[in-house]
C-alpha cells in the first residue's frame, strides 16, 4: 500500500542522488504518516512504469550518413556449429545512441570515462509537437525552456532535458525522418544554439536528447550545439523513443551506453523509470 505522500516520497527518491536510498526515505515517510502500522516490506521496484526510451536498431534504421548503421554476419550457426553467434559491424553514432564530449572535441571523455552517475537523470521532456507540425526545422527555444520550467519547476541538477517533437513516430519512413530534399539537406527540428548555451551557463543539467537524427536542427551545416555541447563535457542522445509515453517532468532516465573504450558514442538502451 502506499499511504498520502508515499508517491512524493518516491518520487524525490528517484533523483539522482537519492536514487539508492529509496527504500530509506519511503520506509521513513509510511512511518512517519502512519505510526500505527508496520513499515512496508523492502520491496526491489520503487516505481510504477518502466518504458523504454529505445528504437529497435536495424539495417534498415535511418542514418545521417545514409548507409547502415548496423551490418551482421551469422559467424556460428546452431544447426551446424550448435549454437548461433553474429558478427556485427557498427556505426557508433546510429540508432538509438549516445554522443560523447570526444564526439566534437580533441581531447573530451570518450564513453567509458562518462562518469556512471551522470547516466541515471531525472528527465525533462519538452514538448514542441505543435511546433514542429508547423515548421521541420523548428528549433527548441529558450522560451520553450522557460514554459517547462514554468509548468513544472527548476530544471534539475544533473537532469536530461529532451526534446519531442514527434519525429520517433517515422523512423518507418527514412524520407519523412530524414527529411531530405532534393539539394541533400536534411529537415527536422533539433535545439537552438542559444537554448544549449543557456543550459550550459545557467543550469547544472547532464545531457540533452533529441527524438530525431541530430540535436541540432536537420539544416545546421555548423552543427552549433554540438560544437557548445560536448566539449562542456555532458553527453548527448539522438533517436530516442516514446518521449510520448513519459511525463514532462518526474520520470528518471537511465542511460544503458556500452562501455567500450575510446568510443566516441555508441548504441544506448535507454530506460525511463515513471
Ligand atoms: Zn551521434
Amino acid at each position: 500500500m502506499c499511504v498520502p505522500g508515499c508517491q512524493e516520497a518516491v518520487r524525490a527518491a528517484l533523483t539522482r542522488r537519492g536514487f539508492f536510498k529509496g527504500a530509506a526515505a519511503v520506509g521513513f515517510a509510511a512511518t512517519a504518516v502512519a505510526p500505527a502500522e508496520a513499515a512496508p516490506a523492502p520491496q526491489l521496484r520503487r516505481f510504477r512504469t518502466v518504458v523504454d526510451l529505445t528504437h529497435t536498431m536495424s539495417p534498415e534504421f535511418p542514418t545521417f550518413f545514409g548507409v547502415p548503421g548496423i551490418e551482421f554476419r551469422k559467424q556460428f550457426d546452431f544447426k551446424k556449429d550448435g549454437f548461433n553467434l553474429n558478427w556485427w559491424n557498427i556505426v557508433e553514432h546510429a540508432g538509438t545512441h549516445l554522443d560523447a564530449p570526444i564526439h566534437f572535441s580533441e581531447n573530451g571523455a570518450t564513453v567509458e570515462k562518462l562518469a556512471i552517475d551522470t547516466l541515471v537523470a531525472p528527465l525533462a521532456v519538452i514538448d514542441v509537437r505543435s511546433r514542429g507540425a508547423q515548421n521541420a526545422d523548428y528549433e527548441l527555444s529558450r522560451q520553450d525552456l522557460f514554459d517547462w520550467e514554468k509548468k513544472n519547476r527548476r530544471l534539475p541538477d544533473g537532469c536530461c532535458v529532451a526534446m519531442l517533437s514527434g519525429w520517433g513516430d517515422h523512423v518507418g519512413d527514412a524520407a519523412k525522418f530524414t527529411g531530405k530534399d532534393t539539394a541533400g539537406v536534411f529537415h527536422f527540428p533539433g535545439f537552438s544554439a542559444a537554448a544549449t548555451e543557456w543550459l550550459i551557463a545557467e543550469r547544472k543539467v547532464a545531457g540533452i536528447a533529441v527524438d530525431t537524427l541530430s540535436l541540432d536542427p536537420g539544416p545546421s551545416k555548423d552543427f552549433r550545439t554540438h560544437h557548445a555541447w560536448l566539449p562542456s563535457g555532458r553527453w548527448g542522445l539522438e533517436n530516442v523513443a516514446n518521449l510520448d509515453k513519459v511525463p514532462a517532468a518526474g520520470a528518471t532516465l537511465m542511460v544503458g551506453v556500452a562501455k567500450v573504450k575510446d568510443a566516441t558514442g555508441g548504441p544506448a538502451r535507454l530506460i525511463a523509470l515513471v
